[in-house]
């Protein structure tokens, strides 16, 4: 199993409930997951444990083979390799597009850098915004280019928290059909958090369900607390 979560139990400091209760999650190398859940359900709260913003109370992580976070180990965020990707795209300002990707490509050599700016911008369709500021693209290209910056380092996982949400509903429909076939060409393996059930189906290779901090789905269910009602994708 490429990652492997293993009853992850977290709570803020100033919450008596825990936020995430239990959560299990096995993923196959180059699978798209999603979670998909209602707002305050506990997803991003998950996706800050899996990139080390947050450390939780008991459970463990493993990507790969390696234990990023169990009872004895911390692998700090940056020693992770994931990428993500947020809804309010987070890119820098006052840096340009190709500066912007360049960002996380720290240990490359120059050439090498420039290289592999170069393909990412072709990967998201991008080459010629290359020199644009952020605030001379539109939002749905600004999220193509917080995907570029994501994935340029060549991420063990790439997680994607709503990326749709500050999208109008055309662009929403576009950018996730083109979004699965970018992350399935370069064979990243993703999860991809959403409160929108369309936006799962059109992207995930499998969806879990998420309630009160736990995860659901059909052959694994850890905890079940309330209801439970199973989806079905085709
Ligand atoms: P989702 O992403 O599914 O909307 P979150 O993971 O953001 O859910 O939040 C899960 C729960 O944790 C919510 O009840 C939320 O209010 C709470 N929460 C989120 N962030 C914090 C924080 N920094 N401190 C305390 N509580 C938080
Ligand atoms: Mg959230």
């Amino acid at each position: 199993m490429y990652i492997q979560i293993k009853d992850i139990c977290f709570s803020y400091r100033n919450s008596k409930e825990k936020t995430v209760d239990k959560f299990c999650l096995d993923i196959d190398q180059g699978e798209i997951i999603s979670i998909l859940g209602e707002s305050g359900s506990g997803k991003s709260t998950v996706l800050r444990l899996l990139s080390g913003l947050e450390t939780p109370s008991s459970g463990s992580i493993m990507i790969n083979g390696k234990v990023m976070t169990d009872d004895r180990t911390f692998v700090l965020p940056e020693k992770r390799g994931i990428g993500m990707v947020f809804q309010d795209y987070a890119l820098f300002p006052h840096m340009t597009v190709a500066d912007n990707i360049s960002f996380g490509l720290k240990g490359y050599a120059r050439a090498k850098k420039k290289q592999r700016v170069d393909e990412v911008l072709e990967l998201v369709n991008m080459q010629k915004f290359k020199k644009r500021y952020p605030h001379e693209l539109s939002g749905g290209q600004q999220q193509r280019i917080a995907l570029a910056r994501a994935l340029a380092p060549e991420p063990s996982l790439l997680l994607l928290d709503e990326p749709f949400s500050n999208l109008d509903a055309d662009l929403q429909i576009k950018i996730r059909e083109e979004l699965k076939q970018i992350i399935k060409k370069t064979g990243t393996t993703s999860i991809f958090v959403t409160h929108d059930r369309e936006d799962s189906r059109a992207i995930a290779d499998r969806i879990i369900t998420m309630r009160d901090g736990a995860a659901h789905d059909w052959d694994s269910i850890c905890t079940v607390r309330g209801e439970f009602e199973p989806l079905s994708v085709e």
